[in-house]
């Protein structure tokens, strides 16, 4: 066993951490207070695409730097303690929106569709919920009927992250309804095509920076030639996608986290009472403690599922287990944070509100905490 980074990760972090604070802590507050994610898409293509960031664990031969899923968790742990809504854009575009491309794609596809997402080219997305499935994801009622060398996709998909920014978006559709889960095929789907529009604009509790909006398809012709792997795989392209997208997700709340401990850890030191810091009190102190402790026990829980992932090995359990035991723990870390800070925690203004206000998605999105107790309650059985 070797708890340490290896030397090019440790590099890549330190050059990830120095850039977050130069060039994305200053402006996270204003462009959440924005609801624009224009700000975050700027960042994200113009400052870490260039750099290759976008393409951190995608493999060498298809643009990307070929660090593994470990590093992408490194860069979310970073990336979600200053804004999350260039940690929801980096997210999707690692995992739900490429995985399925880079796991059940062609050749041909994925040096069509891979390499420019990987090269900080083109953002992806990623469509799988509708109304009438959402953690009952197989019940979905898009539909895609072969016509010649094409598809004609028709239905609605919601609440998705990164949409009309991105131009790649994987999306699940219906071909066989008899078949059920089996009979769900995954389609890429390029922005721009004919019949393929996007709908309102989602308004949230949190994330404010990030954008999620309606796909909309109305007889929309996709070429076959854009069908991921055999038709009925789309539902174990879309598993896949979210084991490694829990991954990042789990990433994103142990960094959501470890900002708020850290704006809380400092607020704690400097202010005073009673003529003494606040830190100075065992009630503020162990609660410190605690925000510590949980945040470490998270993070290892993170590695560990990417790790297993980047072995090759069965990590969906332990993927299930690292986003739901992180998630929980960041929103009660967050809370902490906002309670030691008093009233200055609760107003805008103080920055510590916000992580809490984006913790508490981190629960819901990739699967709720409800159905990450099933995936893993599922596996346990069967050990
Ligand atoms: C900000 C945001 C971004 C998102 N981004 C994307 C995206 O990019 N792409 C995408 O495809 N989707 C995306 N989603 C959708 C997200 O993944 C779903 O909202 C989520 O999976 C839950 O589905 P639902 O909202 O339909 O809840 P429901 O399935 O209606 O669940 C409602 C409640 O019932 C519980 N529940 C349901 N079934 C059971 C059961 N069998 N046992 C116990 N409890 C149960 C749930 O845990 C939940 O508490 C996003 C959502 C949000 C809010």
């Amino acid at each position: 066993m070797n708890f340490e980074l290896t030397k090019e990760q440790q590099a890549y972090v330190d050059e990830l951490r120095d850039f977050l604070q130069k060039e994305v802590a200053p402006g996270a507050a204003e462009r959440d207070e924005s609801e624009d994610f224009s700000g975050a898409f700027d960042i994200l293509m113009n400052k870490m695409g260039p750099k290759g960031w976008l393409g951190v664990s995608i493999p060498k031969e298809y643009g990307g730097l070929g660090m593994g899923v470990i590093s992408y968790a490194l860069s979310m742990f970073e990336i979600g303690q200053v804004d999350s809504g260039v940690a929801a854009g980096f997210s999707v575009g690692l995992s739900l929106g490429t995985v399925p491309i880079q796991d059940f794609g062609s050749e041909e596809q994925k040096q069509k569709y891979l390499v420019p997402v990987a090269q900080g080219k083109k953002l992806s997305a990623f469509g799988l919920t509708e109304e009438n499935a959402g953690s009952d994801a197989a019940m979905q009622e898009t539909t895609a009927v072969r016509d010649g060398d094409d598809y004609i996709l028709n239905g609605k998909k919601i609440y998705i992250t990164n949409a009309e920014f991105a131009e790649v978006y994987t999306v699940m559709a219906m071909t066989d309804k008899s078949k059920g889960a089996n009979g769900i095929s995954a389609f890429i789907v390029e922005k721009g095509t004919p019949g393929f529009t996007f709908g309102k604009q989602e308004v949230k509790m949190g994330i404010w920076s990030s954008v999620q909006k309606e796909l909309i398809f109305e007889n929309c012709r996709v070429p076959a030639a854009n069908r991921l792997s055999e038709e009925g795989k789309g539902f174990k392209a879309a598993m896949k996608a979210l084991d490694v997208g829990r991954i990042g997700i789990g990433a994103l709340s142990v960094g959501n986290a470890m900002g708020a401990y850290k704006k809380a850890m400092a607020f704690a030191k400097e202010r005073i009472t009673f003529g003494k810091p606040i830190i100075t009190n065992q009630a503020i102190s162990f609660m410190l403690a605690d925000m510590a402790m949980q945040i470490e026990a998270a993070k290892w829980m993170v590695l560990h599922a990417a790790w297993l992932c980047d072995q090759g090995k069965p990590f969906g359990k332990e993927s299930a287990m690292a986003k739901c035991f992180a998630s929980d723990m960041g929103m009660k870390v967050c809370s902490d944070a906002v309670q030691i800070l008093g009233g200055k925690g609760y107003l805008r203004d103080g920055d510590v509100e916000r992580h809490l206000r984006d913790a508490k998605i981190q629960q819901i999105y990739e699967g709720t905490n409800q159905v990450q107790r099933m995936v893993i309650s599922r596996a346990l059985e069967k050990e």
